[in-house]
């Protein structure tokens, strides 16, 4: 397959029409068989469920070319999964999981030309996604459905080698307990925007959010988990009911344990221990960066700099981040079904 011409190592994080996308309608109290179109636009009423009342979830994951040369996905099963229960906490019928794995397959099999080539850096992000169509006005669940996938090329994560970023804590809440913060819903990201602007606006690269209840535990960002490293070197992942299940951690937790010998203690992480400087090491993770490193907070004018500094990620992250890569790229193996082979 002629891959198309693009400058593969310079493609930002945008979104770029490709050539075919997977759309499955849910009509007649059931999902209807699901084709590939080449049409990119949707065409819905005014009045439709995700418009008025924000019914909708959505997944992120990429495929892309490892060393031997295959076309793969990493885990596109948690992806199905973690879909699924973020469809039911919304009242949404869940798309059937084995249905939305075929659908990641017959995207990335119509648009291997839009795969980026081995070693560049780039993926084809994949975006499946599911919304309420149907008329909504008096408060309650959409009748009608549509689930699609479509896949748009992006570039490294990090041009130019992996630098530390510099977040803030927020002021502002993410998710309520109780509330919606475990499942990857559009509303979650839609009352967050005025705090990333904010925080953009301020010289901030992320928000880290606070637990809403108490204020006093770490969650996690806007769009990422938050890892820590302490003085024993053990993998300190915080845990709590509002955190999103991130593939990535749940990955990066089994790679510590499992490829690097290292203890995970996965546990409510107090604020005061990170003010305290009970941590070496600090990052974000997801599919985006894998491991982006977090050199500086600043909790209202108070500043905790980490010993790893804003110059280089450190020396732990780097292990955790290099060896999640290695085995997503087919230089390391991997644990059995963690890579979905497609091409
Ligand atoms: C998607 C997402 C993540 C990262 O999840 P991955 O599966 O690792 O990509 C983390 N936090 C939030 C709020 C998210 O929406």
């Amino acid at each position: 397959m002629e891959k198309k011409n693009i400058d593969w190592e310079n493609l930002s994080f945008s979104y770029q029409a490709i050539d075919q996308r997977y759309v499955a309608d849910y009509a007649d109290g059931a999902w209807q068989p699901g084709h590939l179109s080449s049409d990119p636009m949707i065409t819905m009423s005014e009045c439709a469920g995700v418009l008025q009342y924000s019914q909708s979830v959505f997944e992120g994951l990429k495929a892309y070319t490892t060393k031997d040369g295959h076309i793969v996905c990493f885990r596109p099963d948690l992806n199905a999964e973690r879909m699924y229960n973020s469809a039911l906490r919304m009242e949404m019928p869940p798309y059937p999981k084995n249905l939305f794995v075929e659908g990641v397959r017959k995207v990335v099999e119509a648009n291997t030309a839009w795969v980026p080539p081995y070693g560049s850096g780039a993926t084809l992000y994949l975006r499946p996604y599911m919304f309420g169509i149907s008329p909504v006005i008096g408060v309650a669940p959409a009748r009608d459905y549509q689930f699609r996938i479509f896949g748009t090329p992006v570039g490294p994560y990090f041009k130019g080698g992996v630098k530390p970023i510099i977040v803030k804590v927020s002021d502002f809440d993410r998710a309520a307990p109780r509330g919606t913060g475990h499942i990857k819903a559009g509303l979650n990201y839609a009352m967050s925007m005025h705090a990333i602007v904010t925080a953009h606006q301020e010289g901030f690269a992320e928000n880290i959010y606070l637990d809403a209840a108490t204020r006093t535990k770490v969650e996690e960002t806007g769009g990422a988990n938050i890892l820590f490293v302490d003085g024993d070197n053990t993998l300190v992942v915080p845990k709590s009911d509002t955190i999103l299940p991130s593939i990535t951690r749940r990955s990066l937790v089994y790679v510590a344990e499992h490829y690097l010998n290292m203890k995970v203690d996965e546990r409510p992480v107090y604020w005061d221990e990170v003010t305290g400087h009970k941590f070496k090491e600090c990052g974000l993770c997801g599919t985006a960066a894998v491991i982006s490193p977090i050199g500086r907070i600043n909790d209202h004018g108070t500043i905790i700099d980490f010993p790893s500094g804003m110059e280089e990620i450190g020396p732990v992250m780097k292990k955790l981040r290099e060896t999640l890569l290695g085995i997503q790229m087919g230089e390391i193996e991997a644990p059995e079904g963690w890579i979905f082979q497609i091409v």
